[in-house]
């Protein structure tokens, strides 16, 4: 028996390594392996042996049919894998076979958003400016009528460098820049990170927002109107009624906060719009007088207006996703929907 399992073993890697298609190799699980195959033969031998000897051919047994097994498993996954690849000479690649699409990289999906959120406002007309990260106290408060000691400042959680250098807080110091450089007409949007120093589900200590600006003669609050309304029509691609409320905003007066009607309830009210049916989107206004004179504009001349938003706010709503968080954690599973 020890001799009939040695050349079992022989002969079972021999025709394994002779088989090349899955029929073949079917034929030499049931001759081999099945339950009338040769091992079931050799293994009823078993009984027939005297019960000193049983106990050591059993186990030899045993090892030599594991041994066959795992052959046959080998055989088995390299035949899958040849007939998959269609690296064989006798029968050619299947040309009927969908094609295997590389992965390729995206766009984040906020720059995704925040690429289309400069390509509306360009369409308009507006162009588009970037400005520094870090930033000093001057542009970032100073120039948008925010002096020291201003209670607007405590809404800004800010992360200071120095005691005159910070991170900026929004992208509105741009606003000041460009006007200081410039002078107008003005039709600007600027892009960008800010900083701040809170995090939870609707906040992270670095996001993006844009801001824009017109300054011309005989500008109104329906111009701001207008354009938010193309704005947000264009990027929801769908007509979405829209709500001012009066707010405040150091650099703008009159300034008013804008909702959207709910896009996931279409203002019926549900979790997302908690029950009212709109969704705060973004705060504007109309530049203040004060802000023109500190950049040397005559505000009995010119007037303008300033409105600002968070980029992921808008992909949130935009896509359904309930945790601005998910946008930093870089799962390739989350990332590769967009
Ligand atoms: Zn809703």
């Amino acid at each position: 028996m020890e001799h009939e399992l040695q050349s079992l073993e022989i002969e079972a890697k021999e025709q394994l390594t002779q088989l090349n298609d899955n029929d073949q190799l079917e034929e030499f699980r049931i001759r081999f392996l099945g339950r009338k195959g040769r091992f079931s033969g050799v293994m009823r031998q078993l009984a027939t042996v005297s019960p000193e000897d049983r106990p050591r051919l059993g186990q030899l047994a045993n090892g030599v049919k594991k041994k066959v097994e795992k052959l046959f498993e080998e055989k088995f996954i390299s035949l899958q894998t040849v007939s998959e690849t269609g690296d064989r000479d006798d029968f050619g690649p299947d040309l009927t076979l969908p094609g295997r699409c590389p992965v390729t990289g995206k766009l984040h999906p906020v720059t995704q958003v925040m690429n289309e959120a400069c390509e509306i406002f360009e369409q308009l007309g507006f162009s588009v400016a970037e400005g520094p990260d870090v930033e000093t106290d001057h542009y970032n408060f100073e120039a948008l009528n925010i002096p020291a000691h201003h209670p607007a400042r405590d809404m800004h959680d800010t992360f200071y460098v120095s005691e005159s250098i910070l991170l900026r807080t929004h992208t509105s110091p741009m606003q000041a820049r460009i006007m200081e450089a410039q002078q107008p007409p003005l039709r600007v949007i600027a892009p960008g990170k800010v900083y701040r120093c809170d995090s939870d589900i609707t906040h992270t200590a670095m996001f993006h927002q844009v801001e824009g600006f017109l300054v011309d003669r005989d500008i109104s609050f329906a111009d701001l109107k207008g354009v938010l309304t193309v704005f947000l029509r264009e990027m929801f691609e769908q007509e979405l009624p829209l709500r001012f409320r009066p707010s405040f905003f150091p650099f703008t007066e009159p300034s008013a906060e804008v909702d959207i009607a709910c896009v996931m309830c279409n203002g019926a009210g549900c979790r997302v719009c908690k029950k009212t049916g709109w969704l705060e989107i973004l705060g504007s206004g109309m530049i203040d007088p004060e802000v023109f004179k500190m950049v040397g504009y005559d505000p009995e001349l010119y007037s303008g207006f300033a409105f600002g938003l968070g980029i992921e706010r808008i992909a949130m709503l935009k896509y359904g996703i309930d945790d601005i968080r998910l946008f930093y954690e870089n799962d390739q599973r989350f990332l590769s929907q967009f």
